[in-house]
C-alpha cells in the first residue's frame, strides 16, 4: 500500500520583520511530506530555522506565504474555533520540561489542561485520564498531586509528553525534546516516544540539533541550513549516503562505537560559523562554509531536486 501522507508543507514561508527594515527569512521555501505513523527528523544548528518551521506548522506561528495541509485539509489560515478543532490533532512537546509546566499547577492539572479546554471529560471520568495518561508515561497515580519542582528533568519531560496526549492527537512535534536532558536519560525519553508511537499509532515530526539525536527514532530525515531545506530522504539513505556537503560534514562528527572504524573515520570539520540569516550569502547558503564550493555556487541558488527516488538535494554537484 503507499504511504499516505499527514501532513504536507508546500512553499511554506515564515519571515520576520525586524528592526532597520530587514527582512528575517527563519523559514524560506520548505517542501516535504510525512507520513501517517513515521517520525520525520529535522536537523540543523541553532538558529536554522527548525524550531521556527514547527511552531509555524502547528500554527503558533502565522505563515507568510505557502501551504499546510493536514490530512488533506488546508489548514495555512484556520482562525478560530476552527484553529482549536485542528488543534485537537496537532501537540507540541517542548524543548525546557522546566520551563513548559507551569511552577503552580500540580502535574493532574497541568496534563487535564488540554482535557478542561476542549471539554473532553470531567469529575471522576477526568481523574482517572489523568491517572492513565501518567501511568503510560512511566509515572505514577501519587505524582499527580504533585509540582513540577518535585521531578527530575527526565520525568518532567514525560509529563510534557502525557501533556500533550491528554487530548488523544494524531501528530505531535517534539521540538528538542532531549536536547536539555542528561545522556543517559536522552535514550529513555526516545524509547518512550517510539512505545507510545507504537501504542497509538501517532506520527511525529520530531526536531534536533545534530543527527545522532535523531538516528534511532527517524524514518525519514530533513537536513535544513540558514532557513532551507538542503537535504531530505529515508534514514537509511541518509545514514549510508549522505549527499550534501553540509550533511556530509554532521554525520563524520558522530564517533562510530567501532574503536577500529573511529581511529580511521575522517572528520570535516566546518570552517567559520553559520552566517548571519539578516545578511546570507548570494547563491547557496553554505558556500561560504563548503569545502567542495565551485565559483557558480556563489552565482547560483542551487535548486531543491529529487536527484534519485526520494533523496531530494540542493547542491550544484548533483546537476
Ligand atoms: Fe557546496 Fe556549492 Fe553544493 Fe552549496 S551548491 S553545498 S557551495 S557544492
Amino acid at each position: 500500500m503507499a504511504a499516505e501522507p499527514i501532513l504536507e508543507v508546500r512553499s511554506l514561508k515564515k519571515h520576520f520583520q525586524v528592526g532597520g527594515g530587514k527582512t528575517l527569512k527563519a523559514v524560506d521555501d520548505l517542501n516535504f511530506a510525512i507520513n501517517r505513523g513515521e517520525t520525520f527528523g529535522l536537523v540543523g544548528e541553532s538558529g536554522c530555522g527548525k524550531s521556527t518551521a514547527g511552531r509555524t506548522i502547528i500554527r503558533l506561528y502565522e505563515p507568510t506565504d505557502g501551504q499546510i495541509l493536514f490530512d488533506g485539509k488546508n489548514i495555512t489560515h484556520l482562525k478560530g474555533a476552527e484553529l482549536k478543532q485542528f488543534n485537537r490533532s496537532m501537540q507540541m512537546v517542548f524543548q525546557d520540561p522546566y520551563a513548559s509546566l507551569n511552577p503552580r499547577m500540580t502535574v493532574g492539572n497541568i496534563i487535564a489542561e488540554g482535557i478542561d479546554i476542549h471539554g473532553l471529560s470531567s469529575g471522576a471520568k477526568r481523574k482517572e485520564r489523568v491517572l492513565q495518561l501518567l501511568r503510560d508515561v512511566g509515572l505514577n497515580d501519587e505524582h499527580a498531586g504533585r509540582f513540577p519542582h518535585e521531578f527530575s528533568g527526565g520525568q518532567r519531560q514525560r509529563i510534557g509528553i502525557a501533556r500533550a496526549l491528554a487530548i488523544e492527537p494524531e501528530f505531535i512535534i517534539a521540538d528538542e525534546p532531549i536536547s536539555a536532558l542528561d545522556v543517559s536519560v536522552q535514550a529513555q525519553v526516545v524509547n518512550l516516544f517510539k512505545k507510545l508511537q507504537k501504542e497509538r499509532g501517532l506520527t511525529y515530526l520530531f526536531i534536533a540539533h545534530d543527527l545522532a539525536m535523531v538516528k534511532h527514532i527517524s524514518d525519514r530525515i530533513g537536513v535544513m541550513y540558514l532557513g532551507k531545506l538542503i537535504e531530505v530522504t529515508s534514514s537509511d539513505k541518509l545514514y549510508a549516503n549522505p549527499l550534501h556537503p553540509y550533511t556530509v560534514s554532521l554525520l563524520s562528527a558522530i564517533p562510530i562505537p567501532d574503536p577500529e572504524i573511529e581511529r580511521r573515520r575522517e572528520r570535516i570539520i566546518l570552517q567559520g560559523e553559520v552566517p548571519n540569516p539578516l545578511n546570507p550569502p548570494s547563491g547557496c547558503p553554505f558556500r561560504t562554509r563548503c569545502p567542495k564550493a565551485m565559483p557558480e555556487c556563489a552565482k547560483v541558488m542551487p535548486e531543491y531536486m529529487e536527484v534519485e527516488p526520494d533523496h531530494y538535494v540542493a547542491c550544484h554537484l548533483y546537476y
